[in-house]
């Protein structure tokens, strides 16, 4: 019996508090936290009237203002925070959480608005402080980085003696209906895309130019898509715990009409994050372009088809080669017969509720800053599928790659 604060309203804010008022045994009450809480009381509003859940409380909060933060969480007292707002505050809100006593969980690592650079580094060296408050962080539980990670760990742990390559595959064969969206903060999913490709080979980083190496993969029930090499902030958590990788890559689906809308994008320049003067005003070319798409917590009502998200692993097993392919598909209709939130939202919210969960009942335990393949995966990936990602694996599969 746990009471829990979720920080940020959107799609996965959304998700993460269905998912928790599902588990009252676990998430006594809950509060949801965001800097817009009419957001936070619709869907308040919603589980009251989907699941008669009512132990929720709202609150406005901008959490990159850490003493306004650190009240708040003085004042509701939660065991743990979900962060699901955005990338940019990890720091503040890791801040607020040593300043309060309040354990951390996130989906996405820190990121400065100023610079598109994603890795650990900056949350790593909070390891020593949270240690010495015996606070638990827990880095990157969504999907990917969070599944892809606890995947990754089920395999070293039960399947190869020595992992030597790793392929992550992500796939959304949805269908949306609207000519050009992206399915979670398209300000933050733009920065990711457009920025050079990396892989891990040989012990270092191999950089490419975007969409540069495609290959076409065929993903269970879906069959084949066209898949671009990027880069992903798992591959560097993962290649430093899982050190006899040789190589590391990570795979995305993008549809042609997609890349000639993101070409066009780039080419005018609304893919920009200095800023400019618009009118005598300053504007960021990013920021505007999220006010004009779709918003991704809006694409759930007609969206059909599915996600399909794994890894394909390659490696050793009693001095023999073995390949191996573990993986979860999603349907968008499904998430949001349930959550009123479409399957990227969904995808990412239930890991985080997962990994909570693995926090609150004592299965993911230790003082410091911890990415999710140094859990045990074991308790994880056994109520993954009862909580709605059921997963399959193949052992001695064709990976294509
Ligand atoms: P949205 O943009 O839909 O929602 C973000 C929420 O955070 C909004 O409610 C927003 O408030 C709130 N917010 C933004 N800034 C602040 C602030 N300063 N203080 C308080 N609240 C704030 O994003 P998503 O729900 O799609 O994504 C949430 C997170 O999940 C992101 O970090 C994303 O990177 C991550 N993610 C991770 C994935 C994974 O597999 N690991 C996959 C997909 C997403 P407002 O309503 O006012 O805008």
């Amino acid at each position: 019996m746990s009471r829990v604060m979720i920080i940020g309203a959107g799609g996965v804010g959304r998700v993460v508090a269905y998912k928790c008022a599902q588990y009252p045994e676990v998430f006594s009450e809950f509060m949801i936290a965001s800097r817009t809480i009419q957001r936070c009381r619709e869907i308040a509003a919603d589980i009251k009237e989907d699941l008669g859940y009512d132990k929720i409380t709202t609150a406005a909060v901008d959490a990159e203002d850490i003493p306004a933060l650190t009240n708040l969480l003085k004042e509701y007292k939660p065991v743990m925070v979900i962060h699901v707002a955005l990338p940019y505050q990890d720091l503040t809100i890791m801040e607020a959480c040593l300043a309060a006593g309040v354990h951390y969980l996130d989906t996405a690592n820190y990121e400065p608005k100023e610079e598109a650079k994603f890795e650990y580094s900056h949350q790593w060296a909070y390891h020593e402080r949270f240690k010495k408050a015996g606070l638990t962080a827990i880095l990157g539980c969504g999907f990917d980085p969070g599944v892809t990670s606890i995947f990754t760990a089920r395999a070293a742990k039960h399947i190869f003696d020595e992992i030597h390559y790793l392929d992550i595959v992500d796939a959304n064969a949805g269908d949306h209906g609207k000519a050009f969206a992206t399915n979670f903060n398209p300000e933050i999913n733009i920065r990711e895309i457009t920025q050079n490709g990396k892989y891990w080979e040989n012990g270092e980083w191999v950089e490419i130019p975007p969409f540069s190496i495609r290959k076409d993969l065929n993903y269970p029930d879906v069959g084949p898509k066209a898949s671009y090499v990027l880069y992903h902030e798992e591959l560097e958590s993962l290649v430093k715990h899982f050190p006899t990788i040789k190589r590391a890559r990570f795979w995305m689906t993008f549809g042609d009409e997609y890349l000639t809308h993101l070409r066009v994008i780039q080419n005018i320049g609304m893919a920009g994050i200095e800023p400019v003067m618009h009118k005598g005003v300053e504007i960021i070319p990013l920021e505007f372009l999220k006010t004009v798409l779709p918003d991704p917590g809006e694409l759930g009502e007609n969206y059909v088809g599915q996600t399909s998200i794994g890894c394909r692993i390659r490696g050793i097993k009693d001095g023999k080669p073995e390949t191996y392919y573990i993986w979860n598909n999603c349907h968008h209709a499904q998430a949001f017969k349930e959550t009123r939130a479409q399957g990227v939202s969904y995808t990412t919210g239930v890991p985080a509720m997962t990994g909570a969960m693995m926090l609150l009942k004592g299965e993911w335990t230790g003082a410091g800053v911890f990415n999710v393949e140094q859990f045990n995966p074991d308790p994880f990936l056994k109520v993954l599928g009862k909580h709605g990602l059921e997963w399959k694996e193949e052992i001695g599969a064709d990976l294509e790659l």
